[in-house]
């Protein structure tokens, strides 16, 4: 089956394209979407679509509106790069030293920006779309900043949808699951302070760094003896640091790393028992133990009714054979989390593929996320913007 594209959206694709590209090449990190904040305004503007800035700081809402019914529906984009120094030498290859979009958000506000274009040229719907350009996905949590700053209070949304880019899964397909799409993610820290003295006489010390390796071991045992077996979670302690010198023991010893569940009971499993571990472990060999866990970013759980309703839309565009349902859920973390605790809706992956579409100059990596020789596939914006456009024309019926 031929795709299903909107015709105005295939003839608009170089001139999004070439918007695509100039985003791609003055990236910018979370909070500091300013050039491309400006980009996106003065754009939605020249097509006559209102323009509501500062949520979030750099967030940019715009809002297009057609018939009388009050219902809304919001479509969301990131903006924000990465702190990655790009290998690609193509021409709209990265200007800003250090800075670079290997996570295909140029690509994203690309699409939804073609999407705008049409909708507010035609306006076949009835209620209000409402477009979410959103700053900081990047560890910055500019998804919770929007929803603070009154996003929801102000535009309504009775529901709303995300796309990400997906290298591996073929261009013209999407993936999508009822449930589950990507992680929580929580930081812990535990410092353990013993006591320390003279490497020869540890019957004089509190040795922190044998206690920090008993917990090391000891926090492997939620995972596997914890938590119930059908609940996902992975911790892995990704750092350790003691000592200075080999004829030293150290007063303390500091363990780090993170932890990963589809489900905030299993949070709190694991935030309890590292807890219980850490402090019963240094207590029972006369030291003590700090416990600090942060919670990041939440799971990015779909709604089923959602998740069904854009799987459909997408059906109707790629056929109901490049749409992958029940797609395996990934441990990697997404900010859309806290807009689906807010509102019913769903997070839905477009294949980006495996990367054959980048220009002559690519770096040498794969075309991976968060690698310096990435590219957003171009291919993607009147597939991701025809989706964009049909989903919101079915919600507002
Ligand atoms: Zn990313
Ligand atoms: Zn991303």
């Amino acid at each position: 089956m031929a795709m299903q594209l909107i015709d105005n959206v295939v003839r608009s694709q170089s001139e999004l394209q070439a918007i695509r590209q100039d985003l791609h090449a003055h990236p910018e990190l979370r909070f500091e979407e300013h050039r491309t904040a400006d980009l996106i305004a003065r754009t939605l503007t020249q097509w006559g679509i209102p323009v509501h800035r500062g949520l979030g700081g750099t967030g940019v809402v715009g809002l297009i509106q057609s018939g009388d019914s009050k219902r809304s529906i919001g479509l969301r984009a990131d903006m924000d790069a990465l702190p990655i120094r790009e290998t690609n030498t193509f021409p709209h290859r990265s200007q800003f030293d250090g800075r670079m979009h290997a996570c295909g958000h140029d690509g994203h506000t690309a699409m939804l920006l073609a999407a705008a274009r049409h909708l507010a040229a035609t306006r076949s719907f009835d209620g209000s779309v409402v477009l979410i350009f959103q700053p900081a996905e990047e560890g910055g949590a500019g998804a919770r900043r929007m929803i603070q700053d009154g996003l929801f209070e102000r535009f309504g949304c009775d529901a709303v949808f995300a796309l990400h880019n997906w290298p591996g899964l073929q261009a013209g397909q999407f993936a999508v699951a009822p449930g589950p799409m990507m992680a929580s993610t929580n930081e812990f820290e535990i410092r353990v302070t013993g006591l320390g003295g003279h490497a020869a006489l540890p019957h004089l010390t509190v040795d922190p760094v044998l206690i920090a390796v008993q917990i090391v071991q000891g926090l492997q045992s939620i995972v596997t003896r914890a938590k119930k077996p059908v609940d996902s979670a992975v911790l892995s302690v990704t750092m350790l640091h003691a000592g200075d010198i080999t004829n030293v023991i150290p007063d303390q010893a500091t363990i780090g790393g993170t932890v990963r569940t589809f489900d905030d009971s299993v949070t709190d499993l694991f935030e309890q028992r590292i807890r219980k571990i850490s402090e019963s472990t240094a207590q029972a060999h006369g030291a003590s133990a700090a416990v600090q866990f942060q919670r990041t970013y939440p799971a990015t759980v779909n709604h089923p009714r959602e998740a069904e309703f854009a799987a459909r839309v997408a059906d109707d565009i790629v056929g109901a054979d490049q749409v992958v349902r029940g797609t395996e859920p990934t441990m990697g973390a997404e900010d859309f989390a806290f807009m689906l605790r807010a509102r019913p809706g769903a997070y839905l992956f477009i294949g980006n593929g495996d990367g054959s579409h980048r220009h002559a100059g690519h770096g040498a990596g794969p075309c991976t996320l968060h690698n310096a020789s990435y590219d957003f596939n171009d291919e993607l914006i009147p597939i991701g913007a025809t989706f964009w456009v049909r989903l919101a024309e079915q919600f507002l019926r």
